[in-house]
C-alpha cells in the first residue's frame, strides 16, 4: 500500500496504522461489544483531567464545533450571559454560536498575536454583573497561540462565575487538569491530539453543573444533558453513533496512554515543534509568535518576501513529496501554517525539511525571511 500523505495540518491528522485496522469492523449500536468500548472511552477521557466522580464525558457526533455549539448551547442557559475571550477565528466562532442559538453574550478581543491578558477579563467582570459564564480558547488554532487558561480560570473562580473551554486543539497534549484549573466544561475531538479519525466531539462536563441545564438547550441534536441521560439510563445514544470513529478513538485512547498520556503525547509533539521551527528559521523563515507564546501545536511563518516564492506552488510541490501544509487564517499578516500534530515524529519532521529545502532549490527561492527582514 502507498504511504498516505503525511498531516501537518490542524487537523484531521496522520494516524497508527492500528488506528486504522481498528475499524475494519462492523458493530451494532445495541452490542455489547461496542457499549463496552463506549464506556472505556468515556471513563478514559475523564481519567485524562483527573476528573474521577466529579466529570462525565457527553459525547456528540460531528466534528469538534459541534460538540462547542452544544456545550454553549446546553450550559449558556436563556437568562445567562457568555463572555466570550477572542484572539482568533474559534473565539469568533464561539460570538457567531452565541447569535444562532440567540444566547446573551459579550466578547473581549486582542490581535491574532496575542495572548488573551486575564488583567482584562478581571476588569470585564467587576463592569458587567449580569455575566455568569466565560468561555476561552486553549491554543487558538488560527494563529497557534496559548491562552493562560488556568490564570483566567482563577479570575474567573475568585469573581464567583463559570468558565467554558474550547479546548480542541491542544487536548491530550497538554495539561488542563481539572484538580488544578476550575472549570465546568471543556470542549475538545476525536481527531485532533489523541490522534483518532474525525466523527466524534465530546464535551467532558462537571457533573453538578450539568445537573442544572435541563431545558437549555436550543436545539434537540445538541442538548448535553438530553444526551447524557440517555447514554447513563440506556446506554444507547440517542441517534445512530459514528461507530467506527468511536472504536478507532477507543484504540487512539490506547495507543496515547502507552505513549505516556498527557506528558508522553506534549512531549513528543514538542519535540516535533522545536525540530520544525529550528529548521525553518535555518532557512530564514519567521515564526509569527515568539516562542514563549508558542504552543506545540501548530506553528505560524510568515509569509517569504522572495518574488519567486509562490504559496501555492510551494504547497503542490510540497504535496507532491506526501506532506501537506495548511495555509494561514490571519488577517493580522501574510502566513502559512504547519502543524506538529498527529502520528509524526523526528523522522518525518526531518524528512519534512529536507522537502522543504528541495522545494525552495526548485522554486528558485535563496531564502524563507520575510518582506520585513529583507528590507532591513
Ligand atoms: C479544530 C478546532 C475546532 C473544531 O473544528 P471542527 O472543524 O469543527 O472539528 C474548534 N476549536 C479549535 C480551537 C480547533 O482547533
Amino acid at each position: 500500500m502507498a504511504q498516505d500523505p503525511w498531516l501537518l495540518t490542524p487537523g484531521p491528522l496522520t494516524t497508527s496504522m492500528t488506528v486504522k485496522q481498528s475499524m475494519l469492523h462492523d458493530w451494532g449500536s445495541r452490542d455489547a461489544g461496542f457499549i463496552a468500548i463506549n464506556d472505556h472511552m468515556r471513563q478514559r477521557l475523564v481519567a485524562l483531567i483527573g476528573g474521577e466522580g466529579v466529570f462525565t464525558t457527553v459525547p456528540m457526533q460531528g466534528s469538534g464545533t459541534f460538540a462547542v455549539e452544544a456545550m454553549i448551547g446546553t450550559f449558556i442557559g436563556p437568562k445567562d450571559k457568555l463572555l466570550i475571550l477572542i484572539n482568533g477565528a474559534y473565539g469568533k466562532r464561539m460570538e457567531k454560536i452565541c447569535t444562532v442559538a440567540k444566547r446573551a453574550h459579550a466578547t473581549l478581543e486582542w490581535a491574532e498575536d496575542m495572548p488573551v491578558d486575564p488583567a482584562l477579563v478581571k476588569l470585564a467582570l467587576a463592569r458587567d454583573p449580569n455575566i455568569t459564564h466565560v468561555a476561552i480558547v486553549q491554543c487558538e488554532t488560527t494563529s497557534g497561540v496559548l491562552n493562560p487558561v488556568a490564570d483566567v480560570a482563577q479570575i474567573v473562580a475568585d469573581a464567583g462565575k463559570r468558565l467554558l473551554v474550547d479546548a480542541m486543539s491542544a487536548f491530550g497534549a497538554l495539561e488542563l487538569d481539572s484538580r488544578k484549573v476550575q472549570y465546568d466544561a471543556l470542549a475538545a475531538s476525536s481527531n485532533k491530539c489523541i490522534e483518532g479519525v474525525p466523527g466524534l466531539g465530546f464535551v467532558l462536563s462537571r457533573i453538578s453543573a450539568l445537573e442544572q441545564t435541563q431545558g437549555n438547550a436550543h436545539a434537540l441534536t445538541l442538548d448535553l444533558f438530553d444526551q447524557w441521560q440517555n447514554i447513563e439510563k440506556t446506554k444507547q445514544y440517542r441517534f445512530t453513533p459514528p461507530i467506527h470513529c468511536i472504536v478507532a478513538f477507543d484504540q487512539a485512547l490506547a495507543e496515547h496512554e502507552a505513549e505516556g498520556g498527557v506528558a508522553g503525547r506534549g512531549g513528543r509533539y514538542r519535540n516535533n515543534c522545536k525540530i520544525l521551527v529550528d529548521g525553518m528559521r535555518r532557512m530564514g523563515f519567521e515564526t509569527l509568535l515568539p516562542d514563549h507564546l508558542q504552543a506545540p501545536i501548530i506553528v505560524t511563518f510568515h509569509m517569504p518576501a522572495d518574488k519567486n516564492f509562490v504559496f501555492q506552488t510551494f504547497y503542490d510541490k510540497l504535496r507532491d513529496r506526501n506532506f501537506v501544509i495548511y495555509p494561514g487564517k490571519l488577517t493580522v499578516a501574510d502566513s502559512f501554517r504547519i502543524g506538529c500534530i498527529g502520528r509524526l515524529g523526528e523522522t518525518e519532521m526531518k524528512a519534512f525539511l529536507a522537502a522543504v529545502v528541495a522545494v525552495l532549490a526548485e522554486m528558485n527561492v535563496a531564502s524563507g525571511a520575510p518582506a520585513r527582514k529583507a528590507a532591513e
